[in-house]
């Protein structure tokens, strides 16, 4: 179905060998076949809990999952194994979740194989090899199916973990932090890459970063999470140029220019295939935000964001703010946007 969506609300996420972490806290979001919903944060704000637990990597105390607007049951068996196929998740780290002592050909049949994808005949099977890789641009396919990982740059690396998980055929791509460990000369070529799947393959795909500069880029809708809890939503562009709550508009006045870095990124992988060759030089820009993001073992009461927020006011202490409505489907959990809140509460042009 065209209307595909993931929903769920999740509570009280307890490990049994932890202390009761509220890791994610009355959290829902809704995926769209053929968009990239980019969850932003800091890290221990619950952004990767997110996506373990809609892979069902991890378990969760209560909440509602729906798979094409259906509520879905998983667990074990059958129903779990449909769940997996549809719903596939990869990595930071595409090193780490790629087994060393194997080649690509390996994890691709591997993967092929577990989803019934591997036809019937040796032939069949080489052709699906050869299609995923294509599919992610590592061509031609015979120059790498044989080749371990560690033969492989980062940026390849990250490109067969992206293939295993097309094996799957899934409806649904939870990415999290898929680039933040590739060189920045390498990370737009990936996220083009996604985006290309995902128009190709009508995917949903759930973006999870720490870096709103790339979400504007990349995302068709951004969330913003602090301390286990969604605190913005709306249009990328809009989010991102006109945050209405002080914990975006602090996000984005640290954050790098986006255009700068899509310019920059653009800049360096053009140096980087240059047949002149010239050293290219590559300098991380780091986003510093004021304060630190607190334990979620113990959150602030109220709205968890008061004790950094330059514009707390009495309430916010004591109350949680529920989520305020703007223009265009912008939402804030804020109560500068509450009804009877000082007027100066517009959404503010972002600096950057
Ligand atoms: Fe700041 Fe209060 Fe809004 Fe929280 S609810 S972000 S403390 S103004
Ligand atoms: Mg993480």
């Amino acid at each position: 179905s065209k209307h595909f969506a993931v929903r769920r609300t999740l509570r009280n996420f307890a490990d049994r060998n932890r202390p009761v972490v509220h890791a994610v806290d009355d959290v829902s979001l809704k995926l769209r076949r053929g968009s990239v919903t980019a969850v932003v944060g800091e890290s221990g704000s619950g952004k990767s809990t997110i996506a373990r637990l809609l892979a069902q990597l991890y378990p969760t105390t209560s909440g509602e999952l729906l798979l094409h607007g259906k509520p879905t049951r998983v667990g074990q068996g059958r129903a779990f194994r449909a769940y997996c196929r549809q719903v596939q998740l990869i990595f930071q780290d595409p090193f780490g979740s790629l087994n060393p002592t194997h080649t690509v050909r390996y994890h691709l049949t591997r993967a092929l194989r577990i989803h019934d994808r591997a036809g019937r005949t040796a032939d069949d099977l080489e052709k699906a090899l050869a299609a995923l890789l294509e599919r992610v641009h590592l061509t031609p396919p015979e120059r790498y199916l044989d080749s371990f990982p560690h033969e492989l740059s980062g940026g390849q690396r990250q490109r067969v973990a992206i293939a295993r998980a097309m094996a799957a055929d899934p409806a649904v791509l939870l990415a999290d932090e898929p680039v933040s460990m590739l060189d920045v000369s390498i990370r737009l070529g990936i996220l083009n890459l996604l985006r290309d799947l995902k128009e190709r393959l009508d995917l949903a795909i759930l973006y999870i970063t720490h870096d709103i500069a790339s979400a504007r880029y990349f995302a068709d809708e951004t969330l913003v999470m602090y301390a286990g809890r969604m605190v913005e939503g709306g249009d990328s562009e809009t989010v991102t140029q006109r945050p209405a709550h002080p914990y975006t508009q602090l996000l984005t006045s640290s954050a790098p220019d986006p255009d700068r870095i899509v310019a920059d990124a653009k800049a360096r992988a053009e140096a980087a295939t240059d047949p002149a060759g010239g050293e290219v030089v590559v300098e991380e820009e780091e986003s510093e935000t004021a304060g630190e993001p607190p334990s979620l073992i113990s959150p602030p009461s109220g709205c968890r964001f008061h004790p950094r927020c330059p514009k707390a006011m009495e309430r916010c202490a004591s109350e949680v703010p529920p989520r305020f409505d703007l223009a265009d489907g912008q939402w804030a959990a804020c109560w500068l946007y509450a009804e009877d809140a000082p007027k100066q509460a517009a959404p503010q042009e972002a600096s950057a």
